[in-house]
């Protein structure tokens, strides 16, 4: 959920910018306010079947076109107002912001959190000061950022690190990352979400592009290497895992799990959910080493079943894509919500 479409924060690469998105005009400053969106959400929740799915989930308030924290926010008080709104409907609810903004509503999140689950993250590119300047023009500091999570923490509600996108030749270096992740374990972060950058032809690039070239025009020749024109913006996949790799390395030093571990989900999933969650992670994590997986098949296979899985417990195999190895694993999150092999991946 989100109520802002373009974002004051106006990160260079930021790829809410690319047209793909329809956002019209300069991105870092025209920015749409939905103000009817509290009146909409009301109704919505008036609504018990949907009230029913979405307490088995976790609602995110972020926004991949606009920051529900940028300052914007502070006249119109969208995020907060919807806050107050689904405080009493025990929803879980997940914030995912750049802003230090998000402290003047801990309050409130505390309040919520004596209901049902709540977890706040950050996104950060790295947590270097001087860079974050340069390319994140409009957002506080990573230090300042860095500080209001901590401060978070310690009110006992689970927080997350989204380190992305990093980017290219910049902040996805070894010594960089080092420090993003070892400034993650100063913090006590319940996870780090990892990723990449993509840059899309047309504004965004030519956006990033602009920056780039004051900054060190020397690498241009390097994105041109990576960047080939994909119609998503995606790097050469020989970058992505290499830079996989590089990160899977750093953060297996650091034991801090590289997905919202099972703790923080597995007493709001539905036990089908669960499952799916789990067996998709993992499917993710051997692929991520290079190895050959059909956890990620028989997750989707779940996916579209009517009944669940406790009542099949005899027929798990009919499933397409789960054999002996899989039914057991199935078993185990049933009984215990988590899985000891998807423990270990988490944070190996
Ligand atoms: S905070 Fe997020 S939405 Fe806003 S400009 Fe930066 S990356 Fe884009």
């Amino acid at each position: 959920m989100n109520f802002y479409r373009g974002c004051q924060h106006d990160c260079i690469y930021c790829d809410g910018r690319s047209e793909t998105y329809q956002v019209q005009g300069e991105f870092g400053t025209d920015i749409i306010v939905k103000i009817n969106a509290l009146e909409l959400l009301e109704k919505e929740l008036k609504k018990p079947i949907l009230l029913r799915q979405i307490r088995h989930a976790y609602l995110m308030l972020g926004g991949g076109v606009g920051d529900s924290y940028q300052p914007l926010e502070k006249t119109y008080q969208l995020t907060k107002r919807s806050l107050k709104l689904l405080l009493d409907k025990n929803i879980p609810i997940h914030l995912l912001t750049k802003s230090t903004l998000i402290e003047r509503d801990l309050d409130l999140i505390k309040e919520i959190q004596t209901k049902s689950p709540v977890i706040v993250s950050m996104s950060f590119s790295s947590t270097n000061d001087v860079i974050s300047k340069q390319f994140e023009p409009g957002v506080p500091q990573p230090s300042e950022r860095l500080e209001v999570l901590r401060t978070i923490k310690k009110t006992g509600i689970p927080i997350g690190m989204f380190l992305l996108p990093v980017i290219p030749f910049i902040t996805d270096t070894v010594d960089v990352l080092k420090e993003s992740i070892q400034q993650a374990k100063n913090i006590n972060v319940d996870f780090i979400i990892f990723g990449g950058m993509t840059l899309k032809e047309g504004r965004q690039k030519h956006h990033f592009y602009q920056t780039l070239q004051s900054y060190k025009p020397s690498l241009l020749v390097n994105y041109e290497q990576i960047y080939r024109k994909d119609r998503w913006g995606n790097a050469i996949s020989s970058y992505y895992q290499s830079l996989n790799e590089t990160f899977q390395m750093i953060a297996s030093t650091y034991g801090i799990p590289k997905r919202i571990p099972p703790a923080l989900f597995s007493h709001v999933l539905t036990e089908n959910d669960r499952v799916i969650v789990i067996l998709d992670h993992i499917d993710y994590f051997l692929k991520l080493k290079g190895k050959r997986s059909s956890y990620g098949f028989a997750a989707n296979s779940i996916s579209k079943l009517q009944t669940s899985l406790s009542e099949m417990l005899d027929s798990l195999k009919a499933i397409p894509g789960v054999g002996p190895v899989t039914e057991k694993l199935i078993r185990e999150i049933l009984y215990t919500g988590t899985s000891t092999y998807y423990e270990r991946l988490l944070t190996s």
